[in-house]
């Protein structure tokens, strides 16, 4: 265990969390065991019972407060019950909760108009879901649709979705249950760390060609992938990869789908978008996550010839792009923009990073630390040379920084990396808070 004395003080954030008089951590856990599926799972041994959350820190059933350097698996990018946006949020609730795609609405218009102005070339078109699985689900279906192809490329350890099309693009065992995945055919994956061309981005872009030369007819309906893996472990694909992959998809006659469900609204910090990073422009791309703050929202857009698929019979979801979503996904945008969030993300996710870096040097354990922005990932493993995963010093080091008041996320196909993806009004005294907490941390395995 840390000793209370070794804990370095949290930076001083004025909030004062609302009493708390619902049932304890205990009684919560026990309904859960009993009307909760079963596959959920928790990163402590004993479930935090979080009630209540400020911009970028968390609070427990008695009020402790936690840094949250996980985002809700990079979700709260303003922060978490951010003050805008729950305004937003209130505002069109009291005036019209719901309404369907029957009548016209402004906030629906005035969300995708904004949006569409994120996006580069003729990027313009957007169709509303309620989260990243659905997005995917429809822009492989419209690439399918378009082509005429049934023959979808991803990369390995990917993962974008749990619905039957998407669980078949996402390549990793430990996300897969028994789905058809007819047409998915699954390219070496570009990461400079573990992959088995290194940083050699030609290499892996000749996997794409090969797959589309020995598994298909040569003609494909697309390629889909996230510019940095998120759930893979912050695996940015090699520098150059994509230019190359598209080009080598395009091809053969298919449309390059760009995943930004995680990467996307400014979290990479350098760009609004993570593919923007490869200078490349997607015909297709999905989003969720950080465009509501935490609403359940996500979006597909495309091209208005491509869209022009779904005009050939009626496409709909009863919430897709609701009012109330769509008001929220306007208020992050504007505070994304008031807040300068991508230059903080940039500026102090970069610091963030090169302090990362000081703490490779102090602890072995640490194999790599990657990423941009404020998708930030430090692999743990027991041999550099190796690259032996770390699984159960990665376990504990997270109960230690819990402990220390600091939570933070972990994944990748080891289940080895933790990812860093706080909020994007994360300060330079959160970072500096981070790191001397992980620093302990390690130093305590
Ligand atoms: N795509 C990526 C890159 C993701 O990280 C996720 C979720 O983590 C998804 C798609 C699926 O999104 P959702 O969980 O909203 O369905």
């Amino acid at each position: 265990a840390v000793r209370t004395a070794d804990v370095p003080r949290m930076p001083a954030f004025y909030h004062v969390p609302l009493p708390y008089d619902g049932p304890t951590a205990a009684e919560i856990a026990r309904k859960r065991a009993k009307f909760l599926s079963p596959s959920l799972f928790h990163f402590y041994s004993k479930p935090l019972n979080i009630v209540e959350g400020k911009m970028q820190y968390l609070y427990d059933e008695h009020g402790r407060r936690y840094l949250d350097a996980f985002a809700g698996i990079a979700t709260v990018c303003c922060g978490h019950s951010h003050p805008d946006i729950v305004d937003a949020i209130t505002a069109q609730a009291k005036r019209l909760q719901h309404s369907t795609v029957l009548y016209l609405n402004h906030a629906i218009a005035d969300f995708a108009e904004a949006l569409a102005s994120k996006m580069p070339g003729d990027l313009k078109v957007v169709f509303f879901t309620n989260s990243g699985t659905e997005a995917n689900e429809l822009a492989i279906m419209m690439a399918r649709m378009y082509t005429g192809s049934h023959d979808i490329i991803s990369l390995r350890n990917s993962y974008h979705g749990n619905a039957a099309a998407t669980m078949g693009a996402t390549a990793q065992k430990n996300w897969k249950f028994n789905v058809i995945q007819s047409g998915v055919h699954h390219a070496v994956n570009p990461d400079p760390y573990r992959g088995a061309f290194g940083s050699d981005a030609e290499k892996y872009a000749r996997d794409v060609k090969e797959i589309i030369e020995f598994g298909t007819t040569g003609h494909v309906a697309g390629f889909i992938s996230e510019a940095i893996q998120g759930v893979g472990g912050i695996v940015e694909v090699s520098p150059g990869y994509l230019p190359l992959a598209y080009d080598t998809v395009r091809k053969a006659g298919g449309l390059c789908i760009a995943d930004e469900v995680q990467a996307g609204f400014a979290r990479v910090g350098s760009y609004f978008w993570g593919f923007e990073t490869h200078g490349v422009i997607p015909d297709i791309v999905t989003m969720a996550k950080g465009i509501g703050n935490g609403i359940p929202l996500g979006a597909v857009v495309t091209t208005p010839e491509i869209a022009q698929v779904l005009t050939r019979r009626s496409y709909f979801n009863t919430f897709g792009g609701n009012p109330f979503c769509t008001a929220g996904g306007l208020a992050v945008l504007k505070v994304l923009d008031k807040e300068k969030l991508q230059e903080n993300a940039f500026i102090v996710g970069s610091y963030l990073k090169d302090r990362l870096r000081g703490l490779q040097e102090k602890h072995e354990i640490i194999g790599d630390v990657r990423g941009t922005g404020f998708m930030l990932g430090v692999e743990l493993v027991t041999d550099r040379q190796l690259k032996t995963p770390a699984k159960d010093e990665i376990c504990r080091a997270m109960e230690h920084m819990k402990d220390m008041g600091v939570l933070v996320g972990k994944g990748g196909f080891y289940g080895n990396v933790f990812r860093i993806t706080p909020p994007l009004c994360f300060t330079k005294e959160d970072a500096d808070f981070f790191v001397d907490v992980m620093d302990i941390a390690l130093s305590k395995l």
